[in-house]
């Protein structure tokens, strides 16, 4: 039997360590969380990493208002009118 076969993607079941749900992972993957787990885990923010990295969606979204809306390009579109 040829075990490294590399067409072959081998998996493993793996207990996600936060629901114990049953899961499939890519062998020899870092993964230690389900799916919906993991994606619960980047969305919540740990209280560790809120201090090192404060989301500020308010400032955020001023930033990227200021970058691409310009007022000379909407009333230079909308002179047709
Ligand atoms: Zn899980």
């Amino acid at each position: 039997m040829n075990t490294e076969d590399p067409e072959v993607i081998q998996l493993e079941l793996k207990y996600c360590e936060r629901c114990g749900a049953l899961w499939l992972r890519l062998r020899g993957a870092q993964e230690i969380y389900c799916a919906p787990c993991d994606l619960e885990m980047l969305d919540l923010p740990s209280p560790r990493r809120v201090t090192s990295r404060p989301r500020l969606p308010g400032n955020h979204k001023i930033e990227i208002k200021a970058q691409a809306g310009e007022p000379s390009v909407y009333c230079g579109k909308g002179g047709t009118a």
